[in-house]
């Protein structure tokens, strides 16, 4: 079947008591075994539930995973992974990475006497040189955050695995319906549900796809053992959300590949930054690594200094200012005060998150009325 037939069948089958065309919410708490015991397929809904199966069944089949692994967020997701390892491993991370995720590396994962090296991970042979034995995991994102920086995740693949590390992929910003990390020889990949497999602003949640069983059974012991899992009501609401993500994610696309060529030509701005734009240094690996569109995040340089780009983030109208995207309303943040504020001032510096920076996440609105909205605030800045 083809991917937007499985996103609205695979794990959704019509309940076999009741006909019913939506599988029910299963809020049970527990449920009751067979025996003293005896084990039933589901026990207690820390360890599985009807309704979280449901959503892990339609995303590791969107993912081409063996199977998938729900939680309460996407970085109870990627704490999970670095749960898995022990003291004296080493990280070696792209240095375009969401802010939380640098926290939990430098500032949880550090404590357990886990090391992390950020790179540049654009440019291969980064990634290669920061690798020592001590690597154990690779963790990359593409595209990365907030500058949208692409990763060439099968040549991370080969490097990884060469070294022995395994390669995880925060493929948030593209989703399964634009690129398929574990097709290209990644290990895990991982999702903030909250953003585009929700797509509706509405709930929390994050998931763990992988490719091999013996990999899922430790992520699941360490997920079982610490109980980050995603509540039934969000798998539900997630569930939903994935059955019109082709729709959604390549609409958008569309819109945000518009409005990047639109704000290229625009004299207030320096310079976009879209992996569809052939002036962006990764829009040939885009091309090979994503299939529908190149996302629905777009970045841009304002000329301006803090204030000014302070300023225009506050003033649009319909693009909300919230941090967050992936949904069917467009938001726009200004990184070095709201999504990478996490990073050392000497870190944003260092890996380009300038102060004039600011990140839209191009919703499903008709494209005529952003780009009013965007009009009005460059007028604003020079006011
Ligand atoms: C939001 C986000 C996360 C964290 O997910 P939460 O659901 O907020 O915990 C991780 N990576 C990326 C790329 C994100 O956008």
């Amino acid at each position: 079947m083809h991917f937007r037939t499985r996103a609205i069948h695979v794990g959704n089958e019509h309940c076999p008591q009741t006909g019913a065309v939506v599988p029910p919410l299963y809020l049970a708490s527990t449920f009751v075994q067979p025996g003293a015991g005896e084990w039933g397929e589901f026990d207690y809904s820390r360890s599985g539930n009807p309704t979280r199966k449901a959503f892990e069944t339609t995303l590791a089949s969107l993912e081409g995973g063996c199977g998938a692994l729900a939680f309460a967020s996407g970085m109870a997701a990627t704490h999970c992974v670095t749960a898995m390892l022990r003291a004296g491993d080493h990280i070696v991370a792209g240095s375009d990475i969401y802010g939380g995720t640098y926290r939990l590396f430098h500032k949880v994962a550090n404590r357990a006497g886990i090391t992390v090296s950020l790179v540049d991970t654009t440019n291969p042979a980064n990634l290669e040189q920061a690798i020592t034995p001590a690597t154990k995991l690779v963790w990359i994102e593409t595209p990365g955050n907030p500058r949208l920086s692409i990763t060439d995740i099968a040549a991370s693949a080969e490097i990884a695995h060469r070294h022995g590390a395994l390669l995880g992929v925060d493929s948030t910003f593209a989703s399964p319906a634009l690129t398929r990390p574990l097709e290209l020889g990644a290990d895990i990949v991982m999702h903030s549900a909250t953003k585009y497999l929700g797509g509706h602003s509405d709930l929390l949640g994050g998931a763990l796809v992988v490719r091999d069983q013996k990999l899922r059974d430790e992520l699941y012991f360490v997920q079982n053992a610490t109980g980050g899992v995603m509540g039934p009501w969000e798998c539900f609401l997630a569930s939903r959300g994935m059955k019109t993500l082709e729709l959604r994610v390549r609409e958008q696309s569309k819109t945000a590949h518009r409005l990047a060529e639109w704000l290229a030509a625009h004299p207030q701005v320096n310079r976009v930054l879209y992996p569809g734009l052939q002036a962006h240094p990764g829009h040939a690996v885009a091309c090979r690594q994503m299939d529908g569109g190149f996302g629905a995040m777009l970045t841009f340089e304002l000329r301006g200094d803090f204030q000014q780009t302070k300023k225009f983030v506050q003033s649009t109208k319909l693009f909300g200012l919230a941090v967050s995207l992936g949904a069917v309303e467009s938001l726009i943040e200004q990184p070095a005060s709201m999504s990478h504020a996490s990073y050392d001032a000497a870190d944003r510096a260092k890996h380009g998150i300038s102060d004039g920076l600011i990140r839209l996440s191009v919703g499903l609105e008709a494209i005529e009325d952003l780009q009013d909205d965007l009009v009005e605030a460059f007028a604003k800045v020079t006011e």
